[in-house]
């Protein structure tokens, strides 16, 4: 079904009778030529752009619970390239250029709003940084402004530029940064798969893998015994679970992570905004509620809900660069498992196991990087050479050292 102004006039005035479901529930077939474990944004953009793409058409999704219960549906919706490296700048770009055609091309509202991103800076030596990051941003094709602290007041003119205890000196903006309706993403990448032939099976855990001579021919899943050519794994934090079934102990911890939001209220927030001095971002959705988070809980687990001294350590964050905040009521918060990585930084790459692949360690960022992890991964499953823009997302990276650490950090996952 194709959505128009015409249709939606149309069903409005007929008592909304005439929706079809947007994907079918189909049993799953004995054999596909590739599995998708997993249905995220990340599973449900490879199956998107595996069929749209690549002309493949023969492809089922695995999904243990349903469609956008993982993290594509509790994230906290940004969006933004405003990377350093040369391995993961050109790579995030290029998922801002498929995010800013990805309502014409999956004809369905996602409400992707470049509203801008703003990241505030506290300190000269915190500015020299954010100016490296400008130019490399400006040099891989992406966009991006040195703010002083007059323009930031411009742009944020109710910020606490007097008394704060980290006083703010200026940002990096990033116009084309924003948000996108989660949900919608994943919906959108279903609902362009399944037009396309591809089964999106939920409620079907994979339990197994079957593995033989070092090749992969299936998996076994709470359905039933299922055969492929080539079986994908994408299932984000539950990546180390999945994968040590393949007998594979990967490079990556599990942690939660906790999103929150306010009652609604004026719009007042015009874009995305993030604290130099602390971990706290916020945005406000188009209901009026203020949408932001923080830091990881800190301790490895695979519950999706945090605790109470991460909420009160996010909320001083926020009222630590905007005391108006302090007044609104806090309404609720959720959890997600994120799959942390140990240089902050993704994989998308075959396995030492013929027929078997993985994409993860996604850290806190994975959402903004959908529709780019899909290409790649779709590009890497169809042609078994990886895309040029994810080249570097490779397994191996941590044998030979050759560490893609964003933040130069270490190994620590809470400061990536
Ligand atoms: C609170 C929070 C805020 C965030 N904010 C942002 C943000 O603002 N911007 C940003 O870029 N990123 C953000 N992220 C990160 C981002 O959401 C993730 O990196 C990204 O969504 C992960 O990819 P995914 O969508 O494929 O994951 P998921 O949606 O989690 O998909 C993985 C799927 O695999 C399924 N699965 C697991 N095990 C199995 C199995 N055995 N068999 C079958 N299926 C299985 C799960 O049920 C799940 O549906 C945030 C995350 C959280 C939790």
């Amino acid at each position: 079904m194709r959505y128009s102004a015409l249709k939606v006039i149309k069903e409005s005035l007929t008592g909304h009778k005439g929706w079809k479901p947007v994907w079918r529930s189909p049993e799953p077939k004995k054999h596909y030529d590739i599995i998708i474990v997993g249905g995220g944004g990340h599973g449900l953009a490879t199956a998107h752009y595996l069929s749209s793409q690549y002309g493949i058409h023969n492809i089922a999704v695995l999904e243990k619970g349903w469609i956008g219960g993982g993290n594509v549906g509790r994230n906290t919706t940004i969006i933004r390239s405003n990377y350093q490296l040369p391995e993961n700048q050109p790579f995030y770009e290029y998922s801002m250029q498929l995010w800013e055609e990805q309502e014409k091309d999956l004809n369905y509202n996602t409400m992707v709003s470049q509203r801008g991103i703003l990241n505030l800076f506290h300190s000269d030596p915190q500015r020299d940084a954010y100016v490296r990051r400008g130019n490399a941003m400006l040099m891989s094709g992406a966009d991006a402004q040195l703010l002083d602290q007059n323009g930031v007041r411009e742009l944020y003119p109710f910020l606490d530029f007097k008394n704060a205890r980290f006083p703010i000196k200026g940002g990096l903006l990033q116009p084309r940064a924003g948000t996108v309706r989660h949900d919608a993403v994943a919906w959108g990448y279903a609902r362009g798969a399944d037009s396309r032939g591809v089964d999106i099976i939920q409620n079907c855990e994979v339990t197994g893998f079957q593995i033989k001579d070092g090749v992969c021919t299936g998996v076994k899943t709470t359905k039933g015994e299922i055969k492929a050519n080539k079986v994908a794994v994408c299932v984000a934090g539950s990546s180390s679970k999945v994968m040590s079934m393949a007998g594979m102990n990967l490079p990556i911890e599990s942690h939660v992570l906790q999103a929150f939001v306010s009652e609604g209220l004026k719009p007042f927030i015009p874009g995305v905004l993030t604290f130099g001095a602390g971990h706290f971002y916020v945005s406000q959705s188009d209901k009026g509620g203020l949408v932001f988070g923080g830091d990881l809980d800190g301790y490895n687990t695979y519950a999706q809900r945090g605790n109470l001294p991460v909420v009160e350590d996010v909320c001083e964050g926020g009222m630590a660069i905007m005391p108006a905040i302090g007044r609104a009521k806090l309404l609720r918060k959720w959890g997600g498992v994120m799959d942390m990585s140990m240089d902050g930084s993704p994989f998308i790459d075959r396995t030492s196991t013929k027929g078997l692949y993985f994409n993860g360690g996604w850290c806190y960022g994975g959402f903004k990087a959908t529709p780019a992890s899909g290409m790649c991964y779709a590009h890497l499953l169809a042609t078994d050479e990886a895309h040029p823009k994810a080249k570097d997302f490779k397994l191996n990276r941590f044998l030979s050292g050759k560490m893609i650490d964003e933040k130069g950090m270490g190994a620590q996952p809470n400061l990536h």
